[in-house]
């Protein structure tokens, strides 16, 4: 059997590598348009950044790896342009020579990714503009940064005549993962970076309120944000100098514009093989990465795959899939019948020390496609016990069905312990788990690493609080009859919402008369759990009471910037 691979990446690489480990007599071709292959896009900013400090460290394996470890032939620089599914054959471009040949095949797996995107914008191929794809672009950004930029120390090679140099501008256009990431690596170089998102909020698989920790850090961190911001076009200014023009006028300074804002899947050699492209624009696969044409395969960010939470068919372009969807690609071809589950679009993004991350749905999608049968909560948990040094808090939202409490997603923000928690979701929603079964979850714990009761444990008892009824809750954006604030005065000197009554919570429940019984009371705190003590003994005297969810916490996120 000859099976050739397009794209040897995460998808293509692992493929290959999966099916030699399963058959031994495979011709195995894997062709990559550019000259490297397995290497990691994801160390890609770091390397601008400087953390990765050789090109050579992001290039995992090479073609004489392959050739010597597993059998596989590899070609790089070597572009598919073509295929023929009647006679089985791709047609192969050497990038060099510009030479073309003809490959026969028995199996062809397609992982070409997706490019990011380059809108058609005035100005845009002006010198100073990049994007992040591969390590050959990166390459380019790091030489002219060393060209055209002055010494990331902000002192130049020394002339006589000069002494402090101007403070060295980056626009980063989207604020995306790629943007993030590109945004605290140029201030860790030393620039001065503007990051223009044209939505009202950064990470958009996130939800507003929780983006809002994200850009509140960032904004923290040095990054300068100008969300609600089209970016309309580029200008030539002094010297190599940008300026990023936008609707709204403005003009923002620029010696480098790196532009993340997003990908579009690589289907123009699936179109030659008369492929199925879904909605997304991305190629359409069955849950065996089988394309519409027999025999052609698909894996990774050119492919779209099925929402494990809502069914839908989603474009979701991170490097787990795309290696678990080339390694079900070589089961299948070598005869097991491995299936790929969808995927939750798990992800996570470092932030200056910290990270956001998420699994499943957001509320934002949930409300788009009507689905009403969910509940949310907000919590503030440790990362690990308070006692102990360093404990910081974790800022978490988790949804889950009102009918039958199965979770349905969970993001989280905060300086530590935020890939664990979002992981551990990640798994129970994977495997349908309910918030009682998070209750239940046994996690480990000292108090270096957590809490007895975990964040994730909290959240199931909270969220189950919440459905059985002990704990009904309030979110900010409902209508609040009457607002309680249980903490103490002097908590609400620093900061109140207009209108509320205090009762600390340590008098509640000697002036429980001065409490309207003909109306709900919704009840304030600054996280939400002495609201919680207070709901209860509402609840267990005859009044109506509802937990405003996240109390102060979740009310300081309501407010943009
Ligand atoms: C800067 C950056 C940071 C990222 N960070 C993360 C992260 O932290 N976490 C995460 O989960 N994901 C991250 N990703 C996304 C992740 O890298 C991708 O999801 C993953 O690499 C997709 O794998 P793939 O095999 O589909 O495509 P790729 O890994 O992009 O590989 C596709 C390869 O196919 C080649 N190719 C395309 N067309 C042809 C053709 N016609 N002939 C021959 N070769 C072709 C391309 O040159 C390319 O090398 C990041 C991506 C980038 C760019």
């Amino acid at each position: 059997m000859k099976v050739v691979i397009v794209g040897g990446v995460a998808g293509g690489a692992s493929c290959a590598a999966r099916l030699r480990r399963l058959d031994e007599s495979a011709e195995i071709l894997v062709v990559e348009r550019g000259p490297y292959i397995s290497y990691a896009n994801c160390g890609l900013p770091y390397y601008v950044g400087g953390l990765i400090p050789r090109e050579s460290k992001l290039v995992l394996a090479d073609a004489a790896l392959f050739r010597a470890q597993l059998n596989v032939e590899v070609r790089t620089l070597c572009e598919a342009v073509s295929i023929d599914p009647e006679a089985r054959t791709v047609q192969l471009r050497d990038v060099t020579s510009g030479e073309v040949t003809t490959e026969s095949y028995d199996k062809l797996v397609l992982s070409p990714g997706a490019s990011p995107i380059r809108p058609p914008l005035p100005g845009i191929d002006l010198p100073g503009i990049f994007v992040v794809r591969t390590v050959p672009d990166v390459h380019v950004i790091r030489e002219w940064m060393e060209g055209h930029v002055t010494d990331p120390s902000g002192l130049d090679t020394y002339t006589g005549s000069q002494t402090v140099l101007p403070a060295r501008r980056a626009v980063v256009v989207g604020g995306g993962f790629i943007g993030l990431e590109m945004a605290e690596n140029l201030v860790h170089l030393g620039l001065d970076v503007t990051l223009v998102q044209r939505g009202p909020q950064l990470m958009s698989p996130m939800d507003p309120e929780m983006a809002r920790y994200v850009e509140r850090h960032v904004a923290r961190n040095g990054v300068k944000l100008a969300l609600s911001e089209n970016v309309t076009g580029f200008r030539q200014a002094a010297g190599t100098s940008l300026e990023v023009l936008t609707a709204s006028g403005k003009a923002i300074p620029a010696d480098i514009v790196v532009m993340g804002i997003g990908v579009r899947p690589e289907v123009g050699l699936a179109k030659t093989a008369g492929l199925a492209i879904g909605e997304r624009g991305g190629i359409l696969v069955d849950d065996q990465m089988r394309t519409s044409v027999p025999d052609i395969f698909a894996v990774g960010d050119a492919i779209e795959v099925r929402d494990h939470v809502t069914g839908a068919q989603l474009h979701v372009p991170l490097a787990g899939p795309a290696n678990r969807q080339g390694r079900i690609a070589a089961e299948v071809i070598a005869g097991r019948d491995s299936r790929f589950r969808g995927t939750q679009g798990t992800a996570i993004v470092g932030l200056f020390g910290g990270a956001a991350a998420w699994t499943g749905v957001s509320e934002k999608t949930l409300r788009r496609i009507g689905d009403t049968d969910y509940e949310k909560i907000f919590i503030y948990p440790n990362s690990h016990a308070g006692y102990y040094p360093g404990a910081q808090y974790l800022a978490m939202k988790i949804l889950f069905r009102k009918s039958d409490g199965r979770l349905l997603g969970a993001q989280a923000v905060g300086l530590d312990g935020v890939d664990k928690r979002i992981d551990a979701f990640a798994i129970a929603l994977q495997f349908g788990a309910t918030v009682y079964d998070l209750e239940e979850a046994e996690l480990t714990y000292a108090p270096q690493f957590g809490s007895a009761k975990s964040p994730v444990n909290f959240a199931g008892m909270v969220a189950a609080d919440v459905l059985r009824g002990d704990m009904p809750v309030a979110h900010w954006d409902d209508e609040h009859p009457f607002l309680l604030d249980v903490r103490q005065p002097a908590e609400l000197a620093v900061e109140q919402v207009p209108g509320v009554v205090n009762i600390p919570l340590p008098e509640l429940r000697g002036r429980l008369d001065e409490l309207p019984r003909d109306r709900e009371i919704h009840v304030i705190c600054r996280s939400g759990q002495r609201a919680y003590y207070a709901t209860r003994i509402l609840l267990q005297n005859g009044f109506e009471a509802r937990n405003i969810s996240g109390g102060m916490l979740s009310h300081a996120t309501l407010s943009a910037g």
